[in-house]
């Protein structure tokens, strides 16, 4: 791994900072220390509170991952929240419906390294004293991702906030048949991570991490993961290409960054057929994705038959994003959300959880995050008080019908 100083900043050099739900660490080695002992359940709510619950999230901004006019930065996750609390959807204003997991344990190292290779993670752990000396470096050869001296520190607490969901839907799935679903407002992104290294702005593959700790520590065998962010989930593809109880499932822009995620991309020896990956034109909207959701992602998850479903949710697919050219709406949000929560409730247990993957547009990103949320509670969309029809054009139907007739031939659909 090479790092490039791209600039000093005397500021980040501070020996003390504070990382996700008020950890303060000094010393990144003994957070790997103490998490080598994470364990599982350790804070969960009670029983009453996750039978009452239809929404259950957890909150790392990653406040001290943060670049400049970076599209992915540290305002992402704050702007969520805030939104949600204008919005009336936290434990404040909506009682026992909507629980914030307030205490959880960041990822054990061994976590992590069910994903990523060794070298990796205490490669990163150890160039924190050199970010924190010299301020941002650049992870070269990883796409455009950076780190800063809380980069380490910050990626355990994420991917953390994602494994106890886990812990929590599943537990409330024991008691009762609709449990709350998760959704991990987290930063760093995961799912361009590949086990090698970092990629694409994404540090360790938050999504991918938490599909084998639910196998490994709640024997959920067949993990199905939907990835709805603009881009190809390279990450978790590579992760998972060979391995026959993780169905990976991509739909993404045609061309758009890292260029994979190809039609023929399917999985190999063992896995193969165990991935999905539908490249759409860019253009392709509600329509699209109305389509692609009932006669793709519903057959495949029903012949797969999983035991939880994880859910990549990326908001840069929104017309308004500026990274990509989709034109999902916060109505496309809305339906992608309670579709999956009724599908996760028909196939297993009503087990899922969202983790936060791209979305760059402050506004349509939490606007989107909010009406995912008023889909897993129940609540009417507010979708039509934000999007504004005026702004879509024409999806390329032909071409989309195209790419839908290819995927279900490859995959016998
Ligand atoms: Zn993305």
């Amino acid at each position: 791994m090479l790092l490039h100083n791209l600039r000093r900043s005397p500021a980040s050099g501070s020996v003390s900072f504070l990382v996700g739900n008020g950890f303060f660490c000094r010393k990144s080695q003994r957070v790997v220390n103490r998490c080598s002992f994470r364990i599982s359940n350790s804070s969960l709510p009670s029983i009453e509170q996750l039978s009452d619950a239809r929404v259950i999230y957890s909150v790392a901004p990653s406040m001290g991952h943060n670049q400049e006019s970076h599209p992915e930065s540290h305002f992402r996750v704050p702007s969520i929240v805030n939104a949600l609390e204008e919005m009336k959807l936290t434990p404040k204003f909506r009682g026992s419906e909507i629980i914030e997991l307030q205490h959880f344990e960041p990822a054990s190292v061994d976590d992590i390294a069910s994903v990523h290779a060794r070298a990796y993670v205490f490669g990163l752990e150890k160039v924190m004293d050199q970010a924190m000396e010299e301020g941002l470096i650049l992870i070269e050869g990883s796409g455009p991702t950076y780190a800063t001296s809380t980069t380490f520190q910050e990626s355990i607490v994420a991917a953390g906030a994602g494994l106890a969901l886990v812990d929590s839907v599943v537990a409330a799935s024991k008691i009762k048949r609709d449990p709350p679903t998760g959704f991990a407002l987290i930063r760093p992104p995961g799912h361009h991570a590949v086990p090698q290294g970092p990629m694409g702005f994404c540090v360790f593959g938050n999504v991918a991490i938490a599909a084998r700790y639910a196998q490994r520590v709640h024997a959920l065998k067949r993990v199905f993961i939907i990835d709805f962010d603009v881009h190809h989930g390279n990450g978790t593809n590579d992760a998972f290409y060979d391995d026959p109880d993780i169905f990976f499932l991509s739909f993404h822009q045609d061309g758009s960054y890292p260029g994979t995620g190809k039609f023929d991309e399917v999985g190999t020896g063992d896995g193969e057929g165990t991935t999905l990956n539908l490249p759409l034109p860019g253009g392709s909207g509600d329509t699209a994705i109305r389509t692609v959701f009932d006669e793709v992602v519903v057959p495949c998850a029903q012949r797969f038959k999983p035991d939880i479903i994880l859910v990549s949710a990326g908001y840069d697919g929104h017309v308004l994003d500026p990274l990509a050219n989709l034109q999902f709406t916060t109505g496309t949000y809305y339906m992608l959300a309670s579709s999956i929560k009724q599908l996760a409730k028909d196939l297993c247990g009503g087990r899922c959880v969202f983790f936060l993957e791209g979305g760059y547009n402050l506004k349509s990103l939490s606007y989107s995050v909010a009406d995912s949320f008023r889909a897993l509670i129940g609540d009417q969309s507010l979708a039509s008080e934000f999007d504004n029809p005026n702004i879509l054009y024409e999806e390329p139907t032909a071409k989309i019908k195209q790419a839908i007739q290819r995927i279900k031939h490859i995959h016998s659909l």
